[in-house]
């Protein structure tokens, strides 16, 4: 019989809010000695489980980051304020190599083409994605996050480098597994994140499961046999490095109304650009993060932490029309509301990002603006995420002194 997973994430800013104060007394010395450990779904409490809010920015890095450093001293929370970066480490990373997105989506697409024609790597990949490998720990985290949405980061790391090297399977299927079930689910994060297992990332450099450390870190619970032993790097091209694209500036002159999207559910900084948008419109694009179908507890938690914000900044807001997919919706929408100008979230790589990117073009007829814009916050890091962290993390002490000057952005 397998085991029942239990899973606990309401897309609201008042569980974000909880949650985050449950962790910040754990975010010190807890954090850095214990986050390795992985007790399963249900014992993930040396973690925050925070990253489906912050991917969402129902709560932002700078709120999380001030309210941990609230309590502790940069140097007792050092660890965790890391890997905060981290996040942003990888979105500024991807938004100066779009490319890697790009050959990341071919790869996937090809692939899925493979798949069809080839009945042994079709198996493979369903019984990889159904948890039926044989493989018990492997098979586990498939089941954990169908049911649950999330999995710890060394539960990550673990099952992308047994279906790279063990399995052998093509690593964009994994990451695309991942991206279907995920409530964190994140362009960059993920993308990156598979690269760095397989030796695409850092190049050369990769990351082998191995059962020792397996047994260590989950307690005792799994001990897998017939590992890989070896971790060769993955090969692949490198991607240009282009200039980050400019920060939007917005005309307040002109009538404007707000389009918010599920890279950034957090509008007050928009609204203290816009103090009276005529109204608000919503673009959902979960489904696009898969060619295939994005699981139910992705789409559910993007759909709910929507109606979350547009519940509790109502009175804000103007006239609030719902979640739409299409842009041809959005731009009907748009120029039914009279408005000359919309402002919108900066959305790095990704879904929205294309989605905007169509919905200017269909707009720029009309003369409505599309102005996307982005965070002190973001501004602040993505330009240092040149090279490998080691570099970027020099820089964070400089960031948390200037998040002092951001406020909570
Ligand atoms: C193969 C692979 C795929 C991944 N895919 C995603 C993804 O799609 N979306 C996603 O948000 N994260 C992804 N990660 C990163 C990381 O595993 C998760 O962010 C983390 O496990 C979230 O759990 P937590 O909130 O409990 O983390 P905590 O340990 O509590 O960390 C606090 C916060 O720091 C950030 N963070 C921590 N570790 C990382 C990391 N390695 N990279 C980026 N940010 C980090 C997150 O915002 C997280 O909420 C992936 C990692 C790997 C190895």
């Amino acid at each position: 019989m397998t085991q029942s997973i239990p899973t606990d994430f309401p897309a609201t800013r008042t569980a974000a809010l909880e949650r985050l104060a449950r962790f910040v007394p754990h975010a010190g010395a807890d954090y850095a000695r214990m986050r390795n450990h992985d007790f399963g779904a249900g014992g993930h409490r040396h973690v925050s489980t925070l990253s489906p809010y912050i991917r969402h920015r129902l709560l932002t890095e700078a709120e999380v980051l001030q309210a941990v450093l609230g309590r502790h001293s940069p140097q007792a929370a050092e660890k965790f304020v890391q890997e905060v970066y981290w996040r942003s480490y990888w979105k500024g990373w991807l938004e100066q190599r779009p490319a890697v997105w790009e050959m990341y989506r071919r790869g996937l697409n090809a692939a899925l083409d493979q798949v069809q024609t080839q009945s042994g790597l079709r198996q493979a990949w369903a019984d990889a994605c159904g948890g039926q490998t044989g493989i018990d720990a492997f098979d586990h985290w498939a089941r954990e996050l169908r049911q649950t949405g999330y999995l710890h980061n060394h539960a990550r790391m673990w099952f992308a480098s047994i279906w790279v090297f063990t399995l052998r399977l093509p690593w964009e299927l994994g990451a695309d597994f991942f991206l279907r079930h995920l409530l964190d689910g994140d362009p960059a994060s993920n993308t990156l994140g598979w690269r760095w297992v397989a030796g695409l990332q850092t190049r050369g450099k990769t990351y082998l499961a191995r059962p020792d450390n397996i047994e260590t870190y989950t307690g005792g619970r799994f001990r897998p046999r017939g590992l890989a032993s070896v971790a060769l790097p993955l090969d692949g091209p490198e991607a240009p490095r282009l200039p980050l694209p400019p920060a939007g500036q917005m005309d307040p002159a002109l009538p404007t109304i707000l389009l918010l999207h599920d890279d950034d559910l957090s509008p007050a900084y928009l609204l203290d650009h816009v103090a009276n948008p005529l109204g608000t419109g919503f673009l959902s694009t979960v489904k696009d993060r898969s060619p295939l179908h994005v699981a139910p507890l992705p789409e559910g938690f993007a759909s709910d932490a929507m109606t979350d914000v547009a519940t509790r900044w109502k009175d804000r807001l103007g006239d609030l029309s719902p979640p739409r997919q299409e842009v041809e919706a959005l731009a009907l929408w748009a120029r039914e509301t009279g408005a000359r100008q919309i402002v919108t979230p900066y959305a790095p790589v990704g879904p929205n990002a294309l989605a905007l990117q169509a919905l200017e073009g269909l707009l720029a007829p009309d003369g409505i603006r599309l102005v996307r814009l982005r965070r002190a916050f973001d501004s602040a890091a993505w330009p240092h995420a040149t090279h490998g962290f080691f570099k970027f993390k020099e820089k964070i002490p400089a960031l948390l002194g200037a998040l002092k000057g951001i406020g909570v952005a």
